[in-house]
C-alpha cells in the first residue's frame, strides 16, 4: 500500500514556487542567478504596518483568533469592500485566511465534490486547477489567446458551462498575463452567469490596486448585484501592501459558504497569525499612499521590460495593464538550436536554456496552461531588470 494518499497524485508542485526555490538554491550556492519566477513585490512592508505588528506583540495581542479572523479585521475588510468596491458584506460574511491561497483551498475543499467542474480561463495562476483537482473536481480550461488579450469572451464561457459546473474562477488583473477585464467585459460574462444559477464565481481580486494607464477596476458582484449571492470575492494583503510573508488573505461571500470555510479552518490552522491580522487592520485603515508610489515604479519597470523583450530576437511582448507580470510569446524561438546543439521544442526548453546559460529564472507558459509563452515578474529593482533583459536578449541572439 503506498504511503502517500492517492489524492496527492492529482496535483503537482506549484511551478512558481518550485522554480523560485530552485533559483534561490542556485544563488545560495554562489550562482549568478536573477530570479524572475516568483510574483512578490520587492518593496518593504510599509513602516506603519510593521509598527502595528510590533504594538500587537508588545501589548499581548498574541493569542488565538477565531477561525473567521479578528472581528476588528473583518470589520475593516467590510468597510474596505464598501468604500472601494461598493459591496455590502457584513463581518459574518468574511473569512480571513493565511493568504489568498488558503481561502481558495478552504472554499474548494468545502464545496467541490467528485466530478464537479471548475471553469478556469487559461492562462491561469497555477494553483486554481490543482486545488480543484485535489478535491476531486475537474478543471475545465478555456483558452484565451494573446489576440483576445488573454481574456475569455461570453461565448466561450457559455460553451464551457455544463450542468456539472460548480465554480468559475476569474482573476483580474491577471496573474500571469497582467490583462484586466473592463466593467463592460465583466457585464458580458455576468449576463451568461445569470442564466446558470448552479454556477458560483470565485473572483480573485488580489491585484486590484496594481493597475496602469488609468484603467478602471471592476469586480463581478458589484457589476451584477444579482450574482452577489453566489460570488466569493477574494483579496489579500500580499501584493498591495507588500506583505507576502505575513500570510493574510480574505474571502467575502454568502454566509453558507463562509460558515463552511470557517468550520474547516477550525480543524486546520485555527486562525492565521494574530499578529499579522493586527498588521492587516492597520494596512486597511491606515495611510494608503505607498500604493500610488509603488505603482509608478512598477509602471516604469513594465515599460522597460516590455521594450527590452520586444527587442529580443524571437520574442513578442504585449503591454499589460495590471499586476507585475509580463507574458511574452516565445513562438519565434521554437525550433531554433542552442549553441550546445539542443533544439528548443517547448517554452519549458526555452526557460531551462535561459536559466542554464544566462542565469535568468522565469516560468514556462505550459505551467499556466498556454504555450509557447513564459512569465516574468518585474517586481525587482530596475538595474536588475535591465541586466535580466540584456541576458534574455543575449540568450535569444545565440539561437540559430
Ligand atoms: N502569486 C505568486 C506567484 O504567482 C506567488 C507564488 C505562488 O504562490 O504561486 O508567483
Amino acid at each position: 500500500m503506498p504511503f502517500v494518499a492517492s489524492r496527492l497524485s492529482r496535483i503537482s508542485p506549484s511551478a512558481t514556487v518550485a522554480i523560485n526555490t530552485k533559483s534561490q538554491e542556485m544563488k545560495a550556492a554562489g550562482g549568478d542567478v536573477i530570479g524572475l519566477a516568483v510574483g512578490e513585490p520587492d518593496f518593504d512592508t510599509p513602516e506603519h504596518i510593521r509598527k502595528a505588528a510590533q504594538v500587537a506583540m508588545d501589548t499581548g495581542k498574541t493569542r488565538y483568533a477565531a477561525p473567521a479572523g479578528l472581528p476588528e479585521l473583518r470589520r475593516a475588510i467590510a468597510a474596505k469592500l464598501k468604500r472601494e468596491n461598493g459591496l455590502d458584506y457584513t463581518p459574518e460574511q468574511i473569512a480571513v485566511g493565511a493568504g489568498g491561497k488558503q481561502i481558495i483551498f478552504n472554499a474548494f475543499t468545502a464545496t467541490v465534490d467528485d466530478g464537479d467542474e471548475v471553469i478556469v480561463p487559461a492562462p491561469y495562476w497555477v494553483t486554481y486547477p490543482d486545488l480543484a483537482r485535489l478535491n476531486g473536481g475537474v478543471p475545465v480550461f478555456v483558452e484565451c489567446t494573446a489576440e483576445a488579450d488573454f481574456k475569455m469572451t461570453p461565448e466561450q464561457l457559455e460553451a464551457a458551462i455544463t450542468p456539472k459546473t460548480k465554480w468559475l474562477v476569474l482573476n483580474s488583473p491577471s496573474n500571469p498575463t497582467g490583462s484586466a477585464y473592463s466593467p463592460a467585459e465583466l457585464r458580458g460574462l455576468a449576463d451568461v452567469l445569470l442564466k446558470h444559477p448552479q454556477v458560483w464565481t470565485l473572483t480573485d481580486d488580489i491585484y486590484e490596486h496594481i493597475r496602469y494607464d488609468g484603467i478602471e477596476f471592476a469586480t463581478l458582484a458589484a457589476v451584477e448585484p444579482q450574482l452577489f449571492g453566489r460570488t466569493l470575492t477574494l483579496n489579500g494583503f500580499s501584493k498591495s501592501y507588500c506583505m507576502t510573508g505575513w500570510r493574510v488573505g480574505y474571502g467575502a461571500g454568502p454566509k453558507v459558504l463562509i460558515d463552511a470555510m470557517n468550520m474547516l479552518q477550525s480543524q486546520s490552522i485555527t486562525s492565521t497569525s494574530t499578529i499579522s491580522q493586527w498588521a492587516a487592520v492597520e494596512a486597511l485603515n491606515g495611510d494608503q499612499s505607498h500604493i500610488e508610489r509603488n505603482n509608478k515604479i512598477f509602471q516604469e519597470r513594465r515599460d522597460l521590460v516590455v521594450s527590452m523583450l520586444n527587442q529580443a530576437a524571437g520574442l513578442t511582448c504585449r503591454t499589460p495593464v495590471g499586476a507585475f507580470y509580463v507574458y511574452p510569446s516565445c513562438a519565434g524561438v521554437i525550433g531554433k538550436k542552442t549553441p550546445a546543439g539542443k533544439v528548443i521544442e517547448t517554452d519549458e526548453d526555452f526557460v531551462i536554456y535561459m536559466l542554464e546559460t544566462e542565469g535568468v529564472a522565469a516560468v514556462h507558459g505550459a505551467a499556466f496552461g498556454l504555450s509557447p509563452f513564459f512569465r516574468i515578474s518585474y517586481a525587482l529593482a530596475t538595474d536588475v531588470l535591465e541586466d535580466a533583459c540584456q541576458r534574455i536578449q543575449r540568450a535569444c541572439a545565440s539561437l540559430r
